[in-house]
This record gives structure tokens, sequence and C-alpha cells, in this order.
């Protein structure tokens, strides 16, 4: 593993590790954290929108490293002190900072080990084979609540922020919003779970292409929590949290700032699932 290696992880995760960072923060009642930083504007902005919570309300510290484009800085901290915190629009900007800093996000790379999380989301998308799904779901997850909706473009936005290419952001627009999907919020009954290794193996078992893929699971805590916040509410979140997260909010903190530069084992370190 080189320094290379490990700056682009921390450029690809450093938006959801902020993400999970507020959202334990204030879920876990948590009280203010020390400062803790991300490379670029648009991860403070990413987790702001994901979260729907707008910048000032977070009570928190978070130094950009890199302000070299003083437009993105400005108009990335801008769109998350708004409230709701606002979206950039998926067009071509003159610097390019923010479509080079979106194909990080959305690159493949190595998966990280995410601290536990007991409490996700599974959305079964339209058309998907939604009993299967169902099925396999059951030995790893109790669900704790089920809900049948369509979807609008607004959610498939909050889902996915940093979704870029007007095609691409069409085609999937098109597929998601196309008719109901079902959303069930699970509680994972084994502690080791790891969402995002489920979610691959439901998906290589019941097929489906690049698109139309069938199942979105978050594979981190950050994104797990702001999925429910999204599709049950803030309240209802703050009630399982208290249930079901509170024995691992103090070591996912921990994580976090590792993660984000303020813990002991400073920044650039998360670290690779085994
Ligand atoms: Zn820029």
């Amino acid at each position: 593993m080189t320094d290379a290696d490990t700056g682009v992880w921390s450029v690809k995760y450093a938006a959801k590790a902020l993400l999970g960072y507020l959202m334990d923060i204030r879920l876990g009642a948590a009280g203010p954290g020390p400062e803790v930083s991300v490379p670029s504007p648009w991860d403070t902005w990413w987790a702001c929108y994901r979260a729907t919570i707008p910048l000032p309300g977070l009570a928190l510290s978070i130094v950009v490293r890199d302000r070299s484009c003083p437009s993105c800085t400005g108009r990335a901290l801008r769109l998350a002190a708004a409230s709701p915190p606002g979206h950039p629009g998926t067009g071509a900007q003159a610097c390019g900072c923010l479509l080079r800093w979106a194909g990080q996000m959305r690159a493949p790379g190595p998966r990280v080990a995410w601290p536990p999380v007991s409490l996700s989301l599974a959305l079964i998308k339209p058309d998907a084979p939604t009993a299967a799904i169902n099925d396999l779901l059951a030995p790893v997850y109790g669900i704790l609540g089920s809900r049948q909706l369509t979807l609008t473009t607004a959610d498939t936005r909050r889902l996915y922020p940093e979704a870029y290419g007007a095609d691409y952001v069409r085609d999937r627009d098109a597929y998601l919003t196309s008719g109901p999907a079902q959303v069930l919020i699970l509680r994972a009954r084994r502690a080791d779970t790891d969402p995002g290794a489920v979610k691959m193996r439901i998906r290589g078992q019941i097929g489906g292409a690049a698109l139309r893929n069938h199942l979105h699971m978050p594979d981190n805590p950050g994104e797990a929590l702001a999925d429910i916040a999204q599709f049950a509410g803030y309240q209802e979140l703050a009630q399982l949290y208290r249930r079901y997260e509170r024995d691992h909010t103090v070591r996912r903190l921990a994580f976090y700032r590792a993660a984000l530069g303020s813990g002991p084992a400073g920044a650039d370190c998360l670290p690779a699932a085994g």
C-alpha cells in the first residue's frame, strides 16, 4: 500500500466518512467534535446534501484541505449552507473540479472496512424480483419497517448527489421513478454484518444489469443512517438509533476522526475490507 494509494482512498471516501461523523454526532448527542478535515469543498457539500442538514446546523469544524479553486470553495460551501442544502446541477463547469471530484467518488476502488452499523435500508427498485430479494435478506436482517412508494427525481438526487452525466442521470431517473419501489428498514441479526457484501451477493444472485441492478443498500454507516432519515424521517431514525446504535457510537466516532485526520492515526487511513 503506497501513500498515493491511501491518498486516493481518502479522496474517494472522505465525504462518506464526514457524513457518518455528522450523523453520529447529531444522533448520539456526542457534543461538538474536534476539528476534522476533508480534501475537497465538495465533500462538505455532499455530506450536508445527503443528510439534508445545512452546514451551519452541524456545530462541526470542518477544514477543507484543497482550496486551490476559490470558485468551487465558495460555491460548494454556499450550497452546503443553504436550508435545505442546494444542488449544483449536473451541467459542466468551466473549472471542471466538480466533475473530477464526482469521478473520484464513483470510481471503483478497494472496499473500506467501515465500523459496524446495525441499522440499514434496502430499496428494492421498480420491476425487481421483490419476493426473492426479501427472502435473501431475511437470514441476514430483521425487518423493522416496510413501505411502498414511487420515487421522485428529488429522491434520486438525494440518494446519489454525486451522479453526473446528463444521459446517465436521465436514464437512471427514468428507471427509478418508473413504478413502485419497496423500502425496508433493516436491523442486522449479527454485529459483524457487512452491508456492502450483502448487497453485492444478492445482486449477484438475482442478476440484473449495471443500471437496472434491482437493489440499493448503503455500504457504510453514514449512508445507512442518512437513507433511513430520507425515507422514515429524523424522528423515527432517532428512536431506532437510541435502541440499536448507541453501543456503536464511540467506536464509529473514533474511526471517523482517524479517517478525517483528527485522530491519533492521522489522515488517509481508511482500512481496506479483509
Ligand atoms: Zn473549481
